[in-house]
Order: C-alpha cells, then sequence, then structure tokens
C-alpha cells in the first residue's frame, strides 16, 4: 500500500494536468505563408501544438477536450514589435501609471485583440522584469506575453523616452556601463532614439548611436532604433543596427539604403503605420470612434474627449499639422518598397502612449499595409511568422507542431480581406482561451 502512494500521486498529477485539446473543422492560416488549408485539425496537449494535419486524420486521445470550429478561421496570434506597456491612463501619458496593474491592463486589451506577444520598446521600469519573467516560467500566460527593452537609450536633454523612466545618456563614456546594466537585467533588446522631432530637438550623435550598437552586440543583443530621417536610417544601418522601429518618412528610402539592409540583414522591424495616421486622423472625427470593435476596449470618457470639438482643435493646430499626412503616405509607399526589395520586414504600430489604443491599432496596421500595397497574406506574414523571427522566438509567430498554440478564431477569411481580422470568435494563448 505504501509502495503504491506515489504512484497513485502520480497518476493524479499527470490527470491534472493532461490537458489535450482537440480543435477541428478550421480553416488553417498557419502564418508559414502557404496556402489556406481547409478542413484541419490540431491536437493541443499542455498548450504546445503536439499535432497538425487534416481533420480527417485527427485522432484524439480519450478524454481530449473537443473543439469544433465548423466555418471558421485559425491564424497565429499577432506578434506587436513596437508597443508601449502601461504609460499611459485616459490621454495622459506619465512615468508614474507605469504599475503592473496598469501593464497587466493593457495585456488583457491586446490579449483580447488577438495580439498574443508585444515587445515594449524602452520605456519600461524594472517591474516588467519580474512579470515577464514569471509568464516565462510556465511558457502559459493568461495575458499576452511581454518582450522587453527595459530603458532605451536617450540622448540627455535630446528627443525621446518617458521621462522618469529614460536616463538619458550624456557622453559616449557613459554607454558600456548603461549597456551593460540592461544587459545585467536580460532585457530581450536595446533601443535608442535617434531624432530630433522636427528640429526641434537635440539628435543623438552618431558616435554615440555607434557605441551604443557595438556595446549592446558584445553583450549579444540586438539593437532597435527610433528613426525619421532617411539619412540617420543609412548611418544606423552601416554601424550595424538590427532593427528600424520606425518608417523612414522623410523620404522615399533608396536604393542605397535598401542595399545597405539587405547586406546588413537589417529589418524593418515595424512600419508603425497607425502611428503616423494617429497624428492627423482625429481631426476630423474618425468614425472608427464609433465602432464597437473600438469602443468595446476604451473608456467612454475617452471616446468623448476624442469625439470633441475641442480635441480636433488641439490636434489641428499642431504646427506640423499639414505634414503628417505626407509622412504616412511616404511611409505606405516606403514600406511596399522595402518589401518588394526582400528586406526582412516585421510589424508594430507604436501604440500605447496617447491616442494609439493597444489592439485596436494593430488590426488599423493590417490594413494600412494592405493599403500599401502588400497582400494580406503579407501583412499576416509580418505580423506572425516574420515578427517571431525577428525576436529569435522559435516557440511563436507559426501554427506548426510543437509551437506554443496562440492563435486567433475568426469568423471570416481574413486573407480574402484583412479587415476580416477584425472578426474574432476566440484568442488562445497556449492552449487557453483568453476570457
Ligand atoms: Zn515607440
Amino acid at each position: 500500500m505504501k509502495s503504491k502512494l506515489p504512484l497513485l500521486l502520480l497518476c493524479l498529477a499527470a490527470a491534472l494536468h493532461a490537458e489535450v485539446k482537440a480543435i477541428k473543422n478550421f480553416v488553417l492560416i498557419d502564418g508559414t505563408g502557404r496556402a489556406a488549408v481547409p478542413n484541419s485539425a490540431m491536437l493541443v496537449d499542455n498548450g504546445r501544438i503536439a499535432w497538425i494535419g487534416p481533420a480527417s486524420r485527427l485522432s484524439a486521445p480519450s478524454g481530449a477536450e473537443t473543439i469544433d470550429l465548423q466555418g471558421k478561421y485559425v491564424m497565429p496570434g499577432m506578434i506587436g514589435l513596437h508597443v508601449h506597456l502601461g504609460v499611459t491612463q485616459g490621454l495622459t501619458q506619465d512615468a508614474k501609471f507605469f504599475t503592473p496593474e496598469n501593464v497587466e491592463k493593457n495585456l488583457k486589451t491586446y490579449a483580447s485583440y488577438g495580439v498574443t506577444s508585444v515587445v515594449s520598446m524602452g520605456t519600461d521600469k524594472d517591474s516588467i522584469f519580474p512579470m515577464r519573467d514569471r509568464q516565462r516560467a510556465t511558457g502559459r500566460p493568461s495575458e499576452t506575453r511581454i518582450f522587453t527593452a527595459g530603458q532605451g537609450f536617450v540622448f540627455k536633454g535630446g528627443y525621446g523616452g518617458v521621462p522618469g523612466i529614460n536616463q538619458g545618456i550624456a557622453t559616449v563614456a557613459e554607454v558600456e556601463p548603461a549597456v551593460a546594466a540592461q544587459a545585467a537585467k536580460h532585457v530581450d533588446l536595446i533601443k535608442l532614439w535617434m531624432d530630433d522631432h522636427l528640429g526641434t530637438q537635440k539628435k543623438m550623435p552618431y558616435d554615440m548611436a555607434k557605441a551604443i550598437i557595438e556595446s549592446a552586440h558584445k553583450h549579444h543583443l540586438r539593437v532597435a532604433a527610433h528613426i525619421f530621417y532617411l539619412e540617420d536610417a543609412k548611418r544606423l544601418v552601416d554601424y550595424g543596427i538590427d532593427g528600424l522601429a520606425h518608417s523612414v518618412r522623410d523620404k522615399p528610402v533608396d536604393q542605397e539604403l535598401i542595399a545597405s539592409m539587405k547586406r546588413h540583414g537589417t529589418w524593418q522591424m515595424a512600419a508603425t503605420l497607425s502611428r503616423e495616421a494617429s497624428m492627423f486622423v482625429y481631426a476630423q472625427t474618425p468614425a472608427f470612434l464609433k465602432d464597437p470593435f473600438f469602443t468595446c476596449c476604451v473608456s467612454a470618457d475617452v471616446v468623448h474627449t476624442l469625439s470633441s470639438a475641442a480635441y480636433r482643435e488641439k490636434i489641428s493646430s499642431d504646427p506640423h499639422f499639414q505634414h503628417y499626412p505626407e509622412y504616412l503616405k511616404t511611409a505606405q509607399e516606403n514600406l511596399k518598397k522595402l518589401v518588394d526589395s526582400g528586406v526582412h520586414y516585421g510589424f508594430g504600430t507604436d501604440a500605447g502612449p496617447p491616442s494609439r489604443f493597444p489592439g485596436y491599432f494593430e488590426h488599423w496596421e493590417l490594413e494600412l499595409m494592405v493599403e500599401a500595397g502588400l497582400t494580406p497574406a503579407q501583412a499576416i506574414a509580418g505580423a506572425t511568422r516574420n515578427a517571431a523571427q525577428f525576436l529569435g522566438a522559435k516557440d511563436l509567430g507559426t501554427l506548426e507542431k510543437s509551437k506554443w498554440a496562440d492563435m486567433i478564431v475568426l469568423d471570416r477569411n481574413p486573407l480574402e480581406d484583412i479587415k476580416n481580422s477584425r472578426t474574432i470568435h476566440a484568442v488562445y494563448i497556449a492552449g487557453n482561451r483568453v476570457k
């Protein structure tokens, strides 16, 4: 009797953990770029895809939970490579809002929109690290997976970051210890800001950016940069930057940049087209302020403010207002040119700061990518397989055997109309349905 107790406990433990889901009869969009596959099925065992194939060959173990998705479409969860977690409440950004509770709130919002992983781009307090590490301990968080660039690099007194979170670097000599400090926190990548905010602020000197890139690489960390100008993009690509976290927006990208990005393997990590659109769209109350897909997840107060004449006036009185539509157009043309040229591209919105809404913006970004000339399949690949590839996240990005079952179940086919990405029936993270 005594000797059987451990065995009994083992069986009991196995029964508690044996959690197999047999999901069947859906159209599979697996994120690898291959055509959609009707009548598909998968077995999900403890959050990972144990088998995936034709529903006719599904062989579910007894006791498996069966989920019939007849008529539905299943695609990988989206991976947003450029967001800012936790820094905003209502329409105000402030370091003091960065709390685990506010981060958690954002993560739940992203999850409900099918954005199952995000990269917070350099404006996180240190409380992000234990949150991320708890998620990674099991691999099965109940909310969106966190990747973080910790505290990104801002030139002291210059453009970028969030006051109270980003310290500012004054000299090249400060770079190495500051990068080492981020590396010691196990950031997922390093972020730097290279911009003068349309000539209104100090820009990081090139030698400082070069030092950050070299130091990060010494610490085996990849580096992504906020950029605006073509010239800065060229310099950073030459220095070995790994990803451009925004589109070039002042000029068309040229052959010199394209050739250099291809030679260096540089990524257009995020095009942030929805960010560009957000700079002018509120000057005329946009239709989405009445869209339930938007209002579901934004406070009524915020919707009210965004719909007000005072807000429209505030947006249109920005001294650079008239240029913002051009920047979006340039960004879209540049994305199309880079993708056509075979430059690696990912997906990101820069959502999180005021008026840039977690989740909704990711779906809008897909739409703007398609408007730029990408096919829906190309836009989805950017947001799934490619984004995971940029992160080196081998368990994410596509729906294939052994990967985490992070996925979106849709009522309609997003390959036919990208706006169908919004017809969300359910979202799963590691095989668990998001509430
Ligand atoms: Zn950003």
